[in-house]
């Protein structure tokens, strides 16, 4: 075994840990508070190759692999959860599926857009009645001659505000067990019938742009149907495998940052003459979140590794998201516990790691639905 980054992972660490620190630490504040999208920020991403890092150079990317664009949102994710999830999501679900089961016409139109960051990507699947049980889909897509006229509302949808193109799931018809057939179509967000509002107020991930769309009449060639129509379903479930990897390495950029600041004010704070970090039981909790961070480290580049080497993924994924994203909780609840009165404070940060930690264990399957996932996998 070798747990070695290559040169590249390495410089791809050191590029983006430098951009995050310099260009978005800064804001991280002010994109909480002011719950602002930071498209400019996106338009720097984009320059530095950020958006196509695990997509081909032909395809406008970088031509890296999913260890290193997991590395890339773990350093946005240890500065800033708004941006690092806006990032995963396009990255994730705006973009890969068109390069995983895309045609080279969408490859063309859609996909090198995106990967070079010149527009912005979002995915569309969960509805007002159906989260979880994403086999809940509500919305249509009727042909029509060359068309499909898609008709429904999504609810939730990361970057949809600010995207060029969404993928959207929609019920295609029935199978021979009398089944919907749920297919990813990709929908232009100019086309007529597209409405995308921006209204949550969100707890955490602030800065991330959350929208619902609602989709009246919305008319698309048919050739905008992603893959193969019979295996929608199928290949939203391996398109949410890989997206969990990306949420995991953003779970792990926030228990990282936890730690760091945590174990920074304990050797700063003193209290009955001494600085916190004596403390025996401080030194505990920091012990168990330097601990549980290399292990959501190793599960994230595992789950990665195996995804670069084609091999099953699934369960990994699932291991690794819900312990990263569980562990971000955790160690931001300790975070803010080692800050005493401090932490409660916005201006040290850590009560924002929190509240943006908190959605990792929402978004892209729940912590049940991992959980459930894992159970499958080991055949019960
Ligand atoms: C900020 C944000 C960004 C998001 N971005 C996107 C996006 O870009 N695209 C997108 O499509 N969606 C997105 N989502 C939606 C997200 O994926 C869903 O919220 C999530 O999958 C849960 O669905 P739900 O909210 O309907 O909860 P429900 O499915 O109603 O779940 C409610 C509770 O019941 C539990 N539960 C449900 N079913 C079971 C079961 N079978 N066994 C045990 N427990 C169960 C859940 O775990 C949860 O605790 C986003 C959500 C948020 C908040």
């Amino acid at each position: 075994m070798d747990f070695n980054l290559s040169k590249e992972q390495t410089m791809i660490r050191k590029m983006v840990r430098d951009f995050a620190e310099e260009v978005i630490k800064p804001r991280t504040i002010e994109i909480d508070t002011e719950a602002k999208f930071p498209l400019d920020i996106f338009k720097q991403m984009g320059e530095l190759g950020l958006l196509g890092i695990p997509f081909p150079e032909t395809y406008g990317g970088s031509g890296g692999d999913t260890l290193s664009y997991a590395i890339a949102v773990e350093e946005i994710g240890r500065i800033c959860g708004s941006t690092g999830l806006s990032y995963a999501a396009a990255v994730s679900l705006g973009a890969s599926p068109i390069y995983y089961f895309g045609t080279e016409e969408q490859k063309e139109k859609f996909l090198v857009p995106l990967a070079q960051g010149k527009a912005l990507g979002a995915f569309g699947l969960t509805e007002p009645n159906a989260g979880s049980d994403a086999g809940g889909t509500k919305t249509t897509a009727t042909e029509d001659g060359d068309d499909y006229v898609i008709n429904g509302e999504k609810c939730f949808i990361t970057n949809a505000s600010f995207a060029e193109t969404l993928i959207v799931t929609a019920v295609t018809g029935k199978n021979e067990k009398g089944r919907n057939i749920i297919s990813a179509i990709i929908v232009p967000t100019n086309t007529e019938g597209v409405t995308i509002t921006s209204n949550y107020d969100k707890m955490g991930v602030r800065g991330s742009d959350t929208a619902q769309i609602v989709l009246e009449n919305v008319r698309v060639p048919k050739a905008n149907l992603l893959g193969d129509p019979q295996k929608g379903f199928s290949q939203f479930l391996y398109t949410l495998d890989g997206g969990r990897i990306s949420i995991a390495a953003l779970g792990l950029g926030i228990a990282q940052a936890s730690l760091e600041k945590a174990l920074h004010y304990a050797k700063e704070r003193k209290q009955f003459g001494k600085t916190i970090s004596n403390f025996q039981a401080i030194q505990f909790k920091l012990a168990d979140m330097a601990m549980e961070v290399e292990l959501a480290r190793n599960m994230v580049y595992k789950a990665a590794w195996l995804k670069d080497n084609d091999m099953p993924f699934t369960k990994e994924s699932a291991y690794a998201k819900l312990f990263a994203t569980e562990t971000a909780f955790r160690a931001a609840n300790q975070a803010i516990q080692i800050h005493g009165g401090y932490g409660y404070m916005r201006e040290y940060e850590v009560e924002r790691y929190l509240r943006d930690a908190k959605l990792l264990e929402i978004g892209e399957g729940t912590s049940e639905v991992q959980r459930l996932v894992i159970a499958r996998q080991l055949g019960c």
